[in-house]
């Protein structure tokens, strides 16, 4: 009972970071899709301070991986390299899946990146 309440507490506030990340990224087409298409629970967007997306360079929104740690993620190799392209990503829907190797309720932004990006082999 406890813990089902604070799954539904912690979804609520995740739920309402992506678009607020989003609102201001530029990406209006992918603002609303992020904003509305949210899965409900048990599913809750990856947290991008989680320990294992953290070490992967996780962000939602690949525009803001950090260049420091991960550095081919500018080159213009890597330009259409997103978590929807990735081999390790299962749609839920538009805007949102799973990832194989993230937490088993987590979804990953279709725009969003890590350090072990795989091609799916769709460009
Ligand atoms: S492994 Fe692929 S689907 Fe998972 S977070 Fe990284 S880029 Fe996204």
């Amino acid at each position: 009972m406890v813990d089902s309440q604070k799954r539904r507490m912690l979804w609520l506030a995740l739920a309402a970071i992506p678009a607020r990340l989003f609102a201001s990224s530029g990406s209006s087409h992918l603002a609303a899709g992020v904003s509305a298409d949210l899965p409900p629970p048990p599913f809750v967007p990856v947290s991008e301070d989680d320990p294992l997306a953290d070490a992967m360079g996780f962000r939602q929104d690949a525009a803001r991986v950090d260049a420091r740690y991960f550095p081919t993620r500018k080159l213009a190799a890597a330009r259409n390299e997103f978590c929807g392209d990735c081999l390790l990503y299962r749609p839920l829907n538009e805007s949102w899946g799973r990832c194989v190797v993230m937490i088993p309720d987590g979804v990953v932004n279709v725009i969003g990146w890590c350090g072990r990006w795989t091609s799916a082999g769709k460009s």
